[in-house]
C-alpha cells in the first residue's frame, strides 16, 4: 500500500473547516489593507532561489527540491514565496504601476527538512509582499497586518520579536565583528556553526544547538552597528509601533534564514513552543528586486505557515465555524424511486438546496442512519406509495416529524431553510 511521502500530510475533510476559516480571515485582512491576490507556479528556475534565498543558506544547500525536467531545465519546487512574487512583479511590469504594489498569496512550500510536529516537507504559507516603498511606515503596517490576522483568528498567545540586520553599507562591518568574535570560539561550536563563520556568519546567531547558545547570546548585536540610514529607519519604526500600541521585544539573535533580508526583520512566536515553532515571520528585502534584474526597489513582506496555525488553534481550543452540512438526504426504495429521487435532487439543487442522494439498495433504516451521519437537516423519502401519489415524505432529522408534501411544497419548505 502506498503512503503519503514522509513529511507530507493529507488534509482530510474533517480538517477543512480550519483551513477555510484561516483562508477567510486572511482574505479579510488583505482586503482591509489593500492587498491583491497573486498565484505563481509551484516550481521555478532553480536559479531564482539560489540567487535570492542565497547560496549559503540551509534552504538552498540542504532543503531545496531541485530536479531536471525532460528538457534538461534545472527547476526547483518553491522553497518559499517571496522570490516567485518578485519574479512575477518584474516579469509583468508591475514596477510601472503606482507603488507600492501590495500582493498576497497562498502557496504550498517544499523543503527537505527533518519532519517533526509543525515541520513538514510540504507545508502551506499565506504571505504578503508590499513592493516599491522604503518608508518604515510600511514596515509598521505590514507588522500590524500580520498581528491583526492572528488576532482575527482568535489567537492571543503570541509575541512579536523585532530586529534590524542593517543593509549593504553597514552589514559588512558587522559581519567582520561577528567573525572576529567567533573565531576564537570555533572549537566549541557545532560543525554547522564552524562552517558559518566563513560562509554565513549571521546565521551563527540563530543556531538552536545548546552548545552554541551562550556564544550567540553574548555576540555583538547588529542593531549596534547600523549605519545612520538603518538606525533612523529602525527608530522611526519603533516610534510607529509605539503609536499603534503594538508590543514587541527586540531580539538581537533574530536574523531569519534567508539572505535577502535587509533592515527590519520580525517574527511572531507562540508563547509556548520554543524557537523552532515561529508562527510567522518577515522583513524588508530592499535589494532583492535589484538582484533579480529590476531597478533598485525596496520591499517588505511577511509569511506564515497554515499548518502551524491549525496546530495552534487546536492547542488553544479555539473553535472554528463548522462547515455547512448538506440540507437534504434523499432516501429511496425501489427502482422507480431511484429515478424520481435523482430528478427531485436535481430540481432541489437547481433551487440552490444541497442534496445527497442515497445510492444502492440499502434498507430505509440504513439510509436514515446515513442521513444522520452526514448531518442532513432533512431526509426526503421516496417509495412506491409516494410515487403513486406524486408526493414525497419529508422527515425532519432533528425532531423526527414527518409530513407528506408535493414537490413544489417541498422546494418551498426547504428553500426557506437553507
Ligand atoms: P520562513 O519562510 O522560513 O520564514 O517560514 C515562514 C513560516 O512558515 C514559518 O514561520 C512557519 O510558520 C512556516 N514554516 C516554515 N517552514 C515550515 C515547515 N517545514 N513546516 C511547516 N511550517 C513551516
Amino acid at each position: 500500500m502506498f503512503k503519503a511521502p514522509r513529511g507530507t500530510v493529507d488534509i482530510l475533510p474533517g480538517e477543512q473547516a480550519y483551513w477555510r476559516y484561516i483562508e477567510e480571515k486572511a482574505e479579510t485582512v488583505c482586503r482591509l489593507y489593500g492587498y491583491q491576490r497573486v498565484d505563481t507556479p509551484a516550481f521555478e528556475d532553480a536559479g531564482l532561489f539560489t540567487r535570492s534565498v542565497g547560496e549559503g543558506t540551509d534552504i538552498v544547500n540542504k532543503e531545496m527540491y531541485i530536479f531536471k525536467d525532460r528538457s534538461d531545465n534545472e527547476l526547483a519546487l518553491r522553497p518559499e514565496g517571496t522570490a516567485s512574487v518578485c519574479r512575477a512583479y518584474l516579469e509583468h511590469g508591475m514596477d510601472n504601476l503606482p507603488q507600492p504594489v501590495k500582493l498576497y498569496y497562498f502557496a504550498d512550500i517544499f523543503r527537505y527538512e527533518r519532519p517533526q510536529a509543525g515541520r513538514y516537507r510540504q507545508h502551506h504559507q499565506f504571505g504578503c509582499e508590499a513592493i516599491g516603498e522604503a518608508s518604515p511606515m510600511l514596515d509598521a503596517e505590514v507588522i500590524q497586518m500580520a498581528l491583526e490576522f492572528f488576532k482575527s483568528l482568535g489567537m492571543t498567545q503570541f509575541t512579536l520579536q523585532l530586529n534590524s540586520i542593517g543593509c549593504k553599507q553597514c552589514r559588512p562591518d558587522y559581519l567582520q565583528k561577528l567573525k572576529e568574535y567567533y573565531a576564537p570560539l570555533a572549537p566549541g561550536l557545532c560543525d554547522d556553526c564552524r562552517a558559518r563563520i566563513v560562509k554565513n556568519p549571521l546565521r551563527l546567531l540563530d543556531c538552536k544547538k545548546p552548545g552554541c547558545q551562550a556564544a550567540a547570546e553574548a555576540a555583538p548585536k547588529s542593531s549596534e552597528y547600523l549605519c545612520e540610514d538603518c538606525r533612523d529607519h529602525f527608530d522611526a519604526l519603533k516610534t510607529y509601533m509605539e503609536a499603534l500600541k503594538i508590543e514587541y521585544s527586540i531580539n538581537h539573535r533574530l536574523v531569519r534564514g534567508l539572505d535577502y533580508y535587509t533592515k527590519t526583520v520580525f517574527e511572531v512566536q507562540p508563547l509556548e513552543g520554543g524557537s523552532q515553532s515561529a508562527l510567522g515571520g518577515g522583513g524588508r528585502y530592499d535589494d532583492l528586486i535589484g538582484e533579480l534584474g529590476g531597478k533598485p526597489t525596496p520591499a517588505i513582506g511577511f509569511a506564515t505557515g497554515l499548518e502551524r496555525i491549525v496546530l495552534n488553534l487546536k492547542d488553544q481550543g479555539i473553535e472554528v465555524p463548522e462547515q455547512k452540512k448538506p440540507a437534504v438526504f434523499m432516501a429511496c426504495m425501489g427502482n422507480s424511486a431511484k429515478i424520481v429521487a435523482l430528478k427531485t435532487a436535481s430540481d432541489l439543487r437547481e433551487a440552490g438546496i444541497s442534496v445527497i442522494v442515497a445510492a444502492g439498495d440499502r434498507s430505509l433504516k440504513a439510509q436514515l442512519r446515513q442521513a444522520n451521519s452526514v448531518g442532513a437537516t432533512y431526509a426526503v423519502i421516496i417509495g412506491d406509495d409516494e410515487i403513486k401519489e406524486g408526493m414525497v415524505t419529508l422527515r425532519n432529522m432533528v425532531t423526527s416529524d414527518q409530513q407528506v408534501v408535493d414537490p413544489e411544497e417541498l422546494k418551498r419548505i426547504l428553500g426557506t431553510q437553507e
